[in-house]
């Protein structure tokens, strides 16, 4: 009788859940911790189906499980745990571990259920699994700002490796131009020297004709000279991206004249410089420095690369829309083959000899057109004759 009265109250204090049922799976006995759980009283359970306590699909199949145990014999969760839902009163619905025994008493078979309640865990197990989603989340953004972070490392990188690039080129070109320079500029030099050298011993016999055949002399080398420089000039501004093409309006026939003049006096021996304009008008709107320049380095070409007693040929022609230059001569002409090299920085056709030359003539000329949006065009042939066309767009107001 003790013996009884402590295993009711071992039952009744139990923190599960214990609940026994009939081999038909009617409630026969329900404790304290199981009503807490499903939040039923004794009363309204006891006698029941043990399905009004299970959500579906449990609850449509358990009496099939019954019935097939107690016709196999098989059990199925008989001594086993497992894990499954239970049904409030409510309606809600809870995860708990259940166990199942089976006992026989009194020549029936009495099934004991043993209810942990899991709902904590699985709470905790939600919030640890929330948590890992939003630490995964969290993951996911940090690479992404390191991802963008290290995009934009490479990009300064680029950049810094790019002005490292231009610098190195500028260095490059610089370090050319004072190999090709000491070169170009001994020359000119050496005959500056002889000439004074020979003006000085002239000047004793008051020889003015030799004199003044000298000066001339001098006169050219140090056009020479300064026309190198200011090429080298020329060149670095562009390369440091100084430039700024300013278009201006004025009379590009007075503008020609003036040219013609300047070269004539470079001219060699009986070489004409001719020069003739075509168009509606004669005002043009460009920048008028670069264009001079691209001009004189043509110009200077034409008288360079041709022979005494010839033509060189200088026209101008404005349309509405364009403004067109161009200069013809009968020289030497450009083997096909170095053509497509022609306005590469220090590129010299192989046919030049010991005609004088850096090289950076025709490189400026293509990029100073390229800055006034305007194209260069050539043909030439060995045997023939050399022609070289400009055209810009005519900016008039
Ligand atoms: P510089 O820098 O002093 O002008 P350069 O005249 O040699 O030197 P560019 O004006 O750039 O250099 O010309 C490049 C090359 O093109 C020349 O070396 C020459 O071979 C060829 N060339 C240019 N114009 C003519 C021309 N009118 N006739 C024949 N060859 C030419
Ligand atoms: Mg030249």
């Amino acid at each position: 009788m003790e013996n009884t009265a402590l295993l009711k109250a071992i039952i009744d204090n139990a923190i599960d859940g214990i609940i026994t049922i009939d081999d038909h799976g009617k409630i026969e006995s329900i404790n304290p911790s199981g009503c807490k759980l499903f939040a039923y009283e004794a009363h309204e359970v006891i006698g029941m189906n043990i399905s009004m306590m299970m959500p579906k699909p449990d609850k449509e199949q358990h009496d099939g499980y019954l019935q097939n145990y107690r016709r196999t014999g098989q059990p199925n969760i008989i001594g086993k745990g497992r894990e499954v839902s239970g049904l409030r009163k409510d309606g809600s619905i809870f995860p708990f571990r259940l166990a199942i025994s089976e006992v026989q008493f009194s020549g029936r078979k009495i099934y004991t259920g043993f209810i942990h309640d899991l709902s904590k865990e699985k709470e905790a197990e939600e919030k640890l699994k929330d948590y890992a989603a939003h630490l995964e989340e969290q993951v996911e953004l940090r690479t992404q700002l390191l991802n963008e972070s290290v995009k934009a490392l490479e990009a300064a990188n680029s950049k810094v490796n790019q002005s490292l690039d231009k610098e190195k080129e500028l260095g490059q070109l610089k370090s050319r131009f004072v190999s090709m320079a000491s070169h170009e500029f001994r020359t000119p030099l050496s005959s500056i020297q002889l000439s004074s050298d020979l003006i000085e011993k002239y000047a004793e016999n008051s020889d003015i004709e030799n004199i003044n055949r000298h000066l001339g002399k001098i006169k050219n080398s140090v056009t020479n000279l300064t026309g190198i420089l200011n090429d080298f000039l020329s060149l670095e501004r562009l390369e440091t991206g100084k430039m700024e093409p300013e278009a201006l309006s004025f009379d590009i026939v007075g503008f020609s004249a003036e040219i013609t003049e300047e070269m004539q006096v470079i001219a060699k021996e009986d070489q004409k410089i001719i020069y003739g304009h075509t168009g509606i008008s004669s005002i043009v709107r460009i920048d008028q420095s670069l264009l001079k320049t691209c001009i004189i380095n043509l110009i200077s070409n034409a008288i360079k690369y041709s022979g005494e007693h010839t033509f060189i040929q200088f026209s101008t022609v404005v349309t509405d829309k364009n403004i067109i230059v161009s200069i013809k001569d009968n020289g030497i002409g450009i083997p096909k083959e170095d053509q497509k090299h022609l306005f590469e920085p220090f590129f010299r056709a192989h046919n030049t000899g010991n005609i004088p030359g850096t090289g950076l003539g025709l490189n400026i000329v293509s990029r100073y057109t390229e800055l006034m949006n305007g194209t260069v065009s050539f043909s030439s042939d060995v045997t023939q004759s050399t022609s070289f066309t400009l055209s810009f767009p005519n900016q008039h107001e």
